[in-house]
C-alpha cells in the first residue's frame, strides 16, 4: 500500500492555497485556454482557480460548459439511490444514522428488497446506487451480493434494473471481488474530508481509520473493479483543501492504475435526525457550483454526480457545468419508496418526481438518459476512458440516450413529458456524428415503437 503523502500531501496542498492567491487576469486566462485542451489541470492551476476572484466565474463556467458538451455532451443520465439498511457501528457526526441516534432500524429483507426495486422500475429508473450503513453483522458482504442478485432478477413490465452501483463501507479486497462477482457498475465511496485532524474529530468506529477508507478504492482496483467514484461530503472542512486533495487522489489513481475514478460525487452537509445545525466549514451554493467547474476543467473525462440534496435550481445549473449525471425522486429511508418513511439518513431538497426531473432537463434543452450499455459490453475503466477520450462518446453515448429515453416515454412517461421528449430526440438524432449509425437510430427507435426493448450501441 502507498502512503497518505502519494495519493495527497496536505503540506503542499496548503502551500499551493497561498502560493496562488490573486492570480493575475493573465494567469487566469492562460489556465482557461489550457483547461480548453481537455487534457486535464495541474494541482497549481486548479489552486489559481480556486483563488480566482469573482469576476471571473462566468468566464470559467464557460469554459467548464463548453468541456463538458465537447465531452460528454448535453446527456444527464438519471439514477435513483436504494437505501437497504440504515443499521451502523459509526459515529459519523453528520449521518442521521450515526451510533448514538437510538430510533428504530430497519433492514430490509429480500422480499421488500423486490417490491422497492419494482416500486422504482414502475417509475422508469434502470440504474440504483445501493446505500449501506455499516454493520458486519446485520449486512454482511454475502447479504449485500444477495440484494444485488436479487435486484438484477427483477422484470416487471417492460422494464429491470440494468446496472447496480453500490456505496458501501470500506472493506477488503476479499469483499471487493464478491462485489465484482455480482455483476457491480461503480462501487463508490467518498473520503467525506482529507483534512486528516477534522476526519479524526468527525468519526469513531471503523469508519474513524482514515487510511482505510483512503485506500479503499486502491483494493477495490486489486479486486478487478475498475469503476470507482470518489467524493467530498462539502461542508466538513475547507472546500478548498478538499477540492484540491480530492484531484490529487484522482491523480494518483490514473497515474498508478491507467485509469481515473469513474465519477466524482459532490454531495453537500445536509440538515438531518439528530446532526448539529450549524457547520463552520459550510459551503453556500455559489461555492458549489465553482467546485463542480473547476472539477470539470481538472478531470474532463471523469463524470460527475449530484444528488437531490440540492435544490431543483442548482441541480440545473449544475447540468451545464460538467454534471453528467444525477439521482432523481430519491428517498433516504430503507423500505422508504411508495411506504411511510423510516428513519431517513438526511433531508433532500428536490423532492419531484422522476417524470418532472426528466421534464425539467428537457426544457433546460438537455437529453436525459437512462443508458447502462458501456458496463453491459463491458466498455468499463480503461476501455471506457478510451471511447470518452478521442470524443467518440457522441457517436455511443448520445443514440443511446435517445433509445433509452424514447423507452421512458413510451413505457413512463406523462403526456406532455412525452410530446417535449419526442422533440427532444428529434433534435439530437440530427446531431448523431456518423450518418451510420444516425439512420440505425432511426430503425431502432422504430423498433422500441413496435414494442422490443433494451437496444443499444
Ligand atoms: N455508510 C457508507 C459510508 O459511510 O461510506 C455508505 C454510504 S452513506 C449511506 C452515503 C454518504 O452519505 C456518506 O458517504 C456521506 O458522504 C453522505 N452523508 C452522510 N450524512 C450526510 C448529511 N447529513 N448530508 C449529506 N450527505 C450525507
Ligand atoms: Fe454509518 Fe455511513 Fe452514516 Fe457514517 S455515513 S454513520 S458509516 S451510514
Amino acid at each position: 500500500m502507498p502512503e497518505i503523502k502519494d495519493i495527497f500531501d496536505a503540506e503542499r496542498i496548503k502551500k499551493l492555497l497561498l502560493s496562488t492567491k490573486n492570480p493575475t487576469k493573465k494567469r487566469i486566462e492562460e489556465i482557461l485556454a489550457k483547461a480548453e485542451k481537455m487534457k486535464g489541470l495541474s494541482l497549481e492551476d486548479a489552486a489559481s482557480l480556486i483563488n480566482a476572484p469573482k469576476k471571473y466565474t462566468d468566464l470559467m463556467f464557460k469554459t467548464a460548459w463548453k468541456i463538458k458538451k465537447e465531452i460528454y455532451g448535453e446527456r444527464i443520465v438519471l439514477f435513483a439511490p436504494l437505501y437497504v439498511s440504515n443499521y451502523c457501528v459509526n459515529d459519523c457526526e453528520y449521518c442521521g444514522f450515526h451510533i448514538r441516534n437510538k430510533e428504530k432500524r430497519i433492514k430490509l429483507s429480500l422480499k421488500q428488497v423486490e417490491q422497492q426495486t419494482r416500486f422504482l422500475i414502475n417509475m422508469g429508473h434502470k440504474r440504483l446506487l445501493l446505500e449501506f450503513g455499516e454493520h458486519p453483522k446485520m449486512c454482511p458482504i454475502d447479504y449485500v451480493v444477495d440484494t444485488i442478485k436479487t435486484i438484477y432478477s427483477v422484470k416487471e413490465g417492460n422494464g429491470s434494473i440494468r446496472r447496480v452501483n453500490v456505496n458501501i463501507a470500506a472493506t477488503t479486497v476479499e469483499d471487493y471481488k464478491k462485489l465484482k462477482k455480482a455483476g457491480i457498475g461503480t462501487y463508490q465511496l467518498f473520503q467525506e474530508t482529507y483534512h486528516q485532524p477534522t476526519y479524526a474529530k468527525l468519526h469513531n468506529g471503523p469508519k474513524a481509520d482514515f487510511e482505510r477508507q483512503l485506500f479503499a478504492h486502491i483494493r477495490a482496483f486489486k479486486a478487478g473493479i475498475d469503476d470507482v467514484g470518489l467524493g467530498v461530503l462539502f461542508g466538513l472542512y475547507d472546500w478548498r483543501f478538499d477540492t484540491l486533495a480530492l484531484l490529487s487522489h484522482a491523480q494518483y489513481l490514473d497515474k498508478t492504475f491507467g485509469v481515473g475514478p469513474h465519477t466524482f460525487s459532490v454531495p453537500r452537509l445536509q440538515p438531518a435526525p439528530t446532526v448539529k445545525e450549524k457547520w463552520p466549514y459550510a459551503v453556500n451554493e455559489n461555492e458549489l457550483l465553482k467546485i463542480i467547474a473547476i472539477l470539470r476543467m481538472s478531470v474532463p473525462y471523469t463524470g460527475m454526480i449530484i444528488s437531490t440534496r440540492e435544490r431543483p435550481n442548482v441541480r440545473e445549473k449544475a447540468f451545464k457545468l460538467g454534471i453528467s449525471q444525477t439521482s432523481a425522486a430519491s428517498c433516504t429511508s430503507p423500505g422508504g419508496y411508495g411506504k411511510k418513511r423510516t428513519l431517513n439518513q438526511f433531508q433532500i431538497s428536490d423532492e419531484r418526481s422522476l417524470d418532472k426531473v426528466i421534464e425539467g432537463i428537457i426544457d433546460k434543452g438537455l437529453l436525459p438518459s437512462f443508458c447502462t450499455a458501456c458496463y453491459r459490453i463491458g466498455r468499463t475503466g480503461k476501455d471506457f476512458m478510451d471511447i470518452a477520450k478521442p470524443g467518440e462518446i457522441h457517436n455511443f453515448c448520445r443514440p443511446n440516450a435517445i433509445l433509452t429515453l424514447k423507452e421512458y416515454l413510451e413505457d413512463y412517461a406523462k403526456p406532455l413529458t412525452k410530446e417535449k421528449g419526442l422533440q427532444i430526440i428529434q433534435k439530437y438524432l440530427k446531431l448523431i456524428p456518423s450518418k451510420v449509425i444516425q439512420k440505425k437510430t432511426v430503425e431502432r427507435l422504430a423498433r422500441i415503437e413496435r414494442g422490443q426493448r433494451d437496444l443499444y450501441f
